[in-house]
């Protein structure tokens, strides 16, 4: 069998309502100025960050701005998370599942299926739990089951090892995603995210490896085969 493999913020859901926004309160409270969304974007595009925590991170140093880690997790657990798990104003309950269930029944007879985040576990666990999707993904590889973040193939090929492949697709929304499949041997194909479908994004996807660039998940079924 080969293997689909997918990432999950931006590809599988739509983070432009919980993690973006976390990001941008969590700069925000530490820093006390405004960043914009297209900041962040930009960010993410050049890559070197594992995961929201790093970039919040990243963006508060150039602001000259240094706070303890943990603090940094802290707060954007707090507005990612909520304060407590019935808080309404949690982020992660802005999140929308974006892969057709219909066309993901199609595909799991035929393909392993897996996914490879930089997303902590629960917050994995979550994502898969809200939208009743678990059954469907049998390996699932998270930040805590790897040394090193993508770009780095260290993850992809941990999922490839673990669903027993040696071949197959991997779905991301960022040019580091594109890196990390081509150095494990995946076909890396680029997926735009909710929020941005420019042709800089697609530039910059391309560059960095992407065999494909498709709109959305929805349209995986073009580079199959
Ligand atoms: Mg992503």
């Amino acid at each position: 069998m080969k293997a689909l493999i997918f990432d999950i913020d931006g590809v599988l859901v739509d983070v432009s309502k919980s993690y973006r926004i976390a990001i941008k309160k969590t700069v925000e409270f530490f820093s006390g100025k405004e960043v914009s969304l297209e900041r962040i974007q930009e960010y993410k595009n050049k890559g070197g960050l594992n995961n929201d925590w790093d970039c919040s991170e990243a963006i508060l140093k150039d602001r000259d701005v240094v706070v303890e880690k943990q603090k940094i997790i802290d707060k954007f657990n707090e507005y990612y998370l909520g304060k407590n798990k019935d808080d309404p104003d949690a982020l992660i309950k802005k999140e929308a599942w974006l892969l057709d269930i219909s066309l993901l029944e199609q595909l799991t007879p035929i393909y392993a299926v897996g996914i490879m985040t930089g997303r902590p576990q629960i917050d994995a666990d979550l994502a898969l739990q809200v939208s009743n999707t678990g059954k469907y993904f049998g390996t699932v590889i998270v930040l805590e089951d790897v040394e090193k973040g993508k770009p780095d193939p260290e993850g992809l090929l941990l999922c490839l090892e673990k669903m027993g492949c040696n071949e197959g697709w991997y779905f991301g929304d960022t040019p580091d995603d594109m890196r990390a499949a081509k150095a494990a041997g995946l076909v890396a194909v680029g997926v735009f995210p909710p929020q941005d479908k420019s042709e800089l994004l697609r530039s910059l996807l391309v560059d960095a490896g992407a065999d494909y660039v498709i709109g959305s998940i929805n349209e995986i079924q073009e580079v199959l085969q």
